[in-house]
């Protein structure tokens, strides 16, 4: 017994044993005298590229996974955009970086984030693509399938939505979504079911909230800034906002910052504006534009 826990302690000191995360980034923790494998030591860095679209719209891919958030806008709304017909095409298509997607999403069924025409061809043209959301959303996708007169591919189907404060998680390989409720808002936005999306994707972590009110009480119960987000996508709105502000440092805390859902109109200003006031955040200008986020958080 003495000797199996002699071992046991010899092998947790040795040099890489237990987790690569172990030290972490500023090299802390225990610093080994001679180094057999120094690469084996250092912190495991993988890196997420991520493919803007319009809107709140982009394309996560990692690892030979990939999952697609608020992509299905083929047309512009109110002063929104919408994907250039040839980035649609390759979308419909499957032709790269579209290949293979493995989860798709919506964060709500505004037509700015959702068009339920394009979900539904998309899911037939991917069959082994899973699409989850609110029942808000996958009614709209129902209601196009009964119109068109098409089936609804429901073994690719799943709808989830938690309660306020609450979580839902959906699995698929080693590929895991967490779904939290954040209101869109008061009045009218009050009965919109919008839902951000935590996404764990080849050991990245992505924020996505879709239209999420700026008000930082919603996101408390998340306990977000405990979660490592390595880049949280963020309406453009926020960065303008003292509560936007709030919740992005009190609660989102991300290694990385996308701004988005910015009105092709206003582009040119709020790019101007946010070089000037937060010069690290990222502000894709156009669809298909590719950046690479690493897990650092
Ligand atoms: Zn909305
Ligand atoms: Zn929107």
């Amino acid at each position: 017994m003495q000797r199996l826990l002699g071992m046991a302690l010899a092998l947790l000191s040795a040099p890489g044993a237990g987790s690569l995360w172990a030290q972490d980034h500023e090299g802390h923790g225990h610093e080994p005298k001679s180094v057999p494998e120094k690469a084996a030591l250092q912190p495991l860095v993988l890196e997420l590229g991520v493919f803007a679209l319009a809107n709140e719209g982009f394309l996560l891919k990692s690892g030979g996974q990939s999952v697609l958030i608020d992509g299905f806008v083929a047309e512009p709304y109110s002063v929104y955009g919408s994907l250039p017909p040839e980035v649609l095409e390759q979308m419909m298509g499957g032709v790269a970086p579209f290949v293979s997607v493995d989860v798709a999403l919506a964060s709500h069924y505004h037509r700015d984030h959702f068009q339920a025409e394009t979900a539904l061809s998309f899911l037939f043209a991917q069959p082994d693509c899973h699409f989850v959301s609110s029942p808000q959303v996958l009614t709209a996708l129902q209601n196009v399938a009964t119109e068109l007169e098409a089936p609804l591919p429901e073994q690719q189907l799943q709808e989830l939505f938690p309660e306020p404060g609450e979580r839902k998680r959906f699995l698929k390989g080693t590929l895991l979504i967490e779904f939290l409720h954040l209101s869109h808002g008061t009045g009218r936005f009050a009965q919109i079911q919008n839902q951000g999306h935590l996404i764990h994707i080849n050991g990245v972590t992505a924020l996505h909230v879709g239209d999420a009110a700026m008000v930082p009480a919603h996101f408390e119960p998340y306990q977000l800034s405990k979660r490592g987000i390595d880049v949280a996508f963020v309406p453009y709105w926020y960065f303008d906002d003292e509560d936007g502000r709030t919740v992005i440092q009190e609660h989102f805390r991300p290694a990385q910052l996308v701004a988005c859902h910015i009105p092709p109109g206003e582009l040119k200003a709020v790019t101007k504006r946010l070089a000037e006031s937060d010069p690290k955040v990222i502000v894709p200008s156009k669809a298909l534009q590719e950046f690479h986020i690493k897990n650092l958080n």
